[in-house]
């Protein structure tokens, strides 16, 4: 990266962008308060730092040593306050902002009923954002992969069911993308776009669902590191989009004998992601755990970690769900979580202040 000197001129940072433009590669311009910071996106082989340090207005030129660069804590430091997340918006809703927020709502969309139900339901115990999966990815061809499935004319249906029912209760939807080619279509009815746990290194879906303009959920491969994770994360914020909404949802479990839970919530990714990146982080029990006796327990200990919000599985019948029924809780037990996460984030909220980067 490259830090301006405080009164560097825009047309010395012009003179910047241009020489970094010469060598092939890109400029990431950030703005701060006081500073300004061109962040180098392409081939690093090309880049000759001692050239570019003696240009006029520039302080001096960094190397992030982290194979994940613009989304790195290191990076925004240097142009705004240290320890400073980034504040995503999605409607009148802040991600990452001073107050948990909670995103739920069913696995998947069964029926306009079933949505606008739940939709009401989970408004009503406090939820912001309204989830609903319509492209499923099943673990097996042979499962109902959700009404996206069954044709074009379902697909847009069910897209603007919950485009209606967030509008109707006021919260903002989101829903997952599969394949490369609906990213435009599903961007055209909804506000967040939601990267599955298995595509999380596909990097040909990630820039076509960065270029939609829309906030991604990005989340985490139940096989990756935190190293993996942020890396591959790059490639969303290299095409331009860092409002990239980060989500533990589970690895998966070791040893040989039983687990009992789908996959293993690895809590300590939490404040550890905070470290490494300015990106807001959240965790989904739902998909970590796989049972409805666990969610209110570990979203308590996400929110304790410093997740900025949570993802939950909400139906008004769990048993009777369509897919992941196992995990689907009632909204009253919803409710219950979200009073008790908001103590819990506000008896632990100071103490993260006064650690820069929340943790
Ligand atoms: C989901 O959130 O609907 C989902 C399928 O989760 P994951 O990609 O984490 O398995
Ligand atoms: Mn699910």
């Amino acid at each position: 990266m490259i830090i301006m000197k405080k009164d560097a001129s825009k047309q010395e940072i012009d003179n910047v962008v241009a020489e970094i433009k010469k060598l092939g590669l890109r400029a990431d311009i950030s703005h701060g308060e006081a500073l300004t910071v061109i962040g180098l996106v392409g081939d690093e082989r090309r880049v000759n730092f001692q050239h570019l340090a003696v240009l006029p207005g520039v302080r001096e030129t960094r190397m992030i040593e982290a194979p994940y660069k613009l989304i790195n804590r290191e990076y925004s430091d240097a142009f705004q306050d240290p320890g400073k997340s980034r504040v995503i918006r999605a409607g009148n809703i802040e991600i990452g902002g001073d107050s948990p927020v909670y995103i739920a709502g069913p696995c998947a969309i069964e029926s306009r009923e079933q949505l606008f139900r739940i939709a009401e339901e989970v408004k009503k115990a406090g939820a912001h954002i309204l989830r609903g999966g319509i492209f499923k990815p099943r673990s097996s061809a042979h499962f109902w992969q959700g009404l996206g499935s069954q044709g074009d004319s379902e697909a847009r249906e069910a897209l603007s069911w919950l485009q209606e029912a967030g509008r109707k209760f006021e919260m903002p939807t989101i829903t997952e993308v599969r394949g490369e080619y609906k990213a435009a279509l599903i961007a055209e009815y909804v506000d967040i776009l939601q990267i599955g746990a298995r595509n999380m290194y596909d990097q040909d879906l990630l820039s076509t669902i960065a270029r939609q303009g829309k906030p991604v959920l990005y989340k985490r491969h139940f096989g990756a590191s935190v190293e993996e994770f942020l890396s591959f994360s790059e490639y969303i914020a290299v095409d331009g989009n860092k409002d990239i909404i980060l989500c533990e949802r589970g690895v998966l479990p070791i040893g040989k004998g039983k687990s009992f839970t789908r996959y293993t919530l690895d809590i300590a990714a939490v404040p550890v992601i905070k470290k490494e990146s300015f990106l807001p982080v959240i965790v989904d029990p739902s998909h970590a755990t796989g049972r409805r006796d666990l969610i209110y327990s570990m979203s308590c200990a996400g929110i304790a970690a410093g997740a900025c919000g949570l993802a939950i599985e909400v139906h008004y019948n769990p048993a009777e769900a369509w897919v992941d029924a196992a995990q689907a809780i009632t909204s009253d037990e919803l409710a219950e979580i979200i009073d008790t996460c908001n103590r819990i984030h506000a008896v632990t909220v100071e103490r993260r202040k006064i650690n820069k980067t929340g943790v």
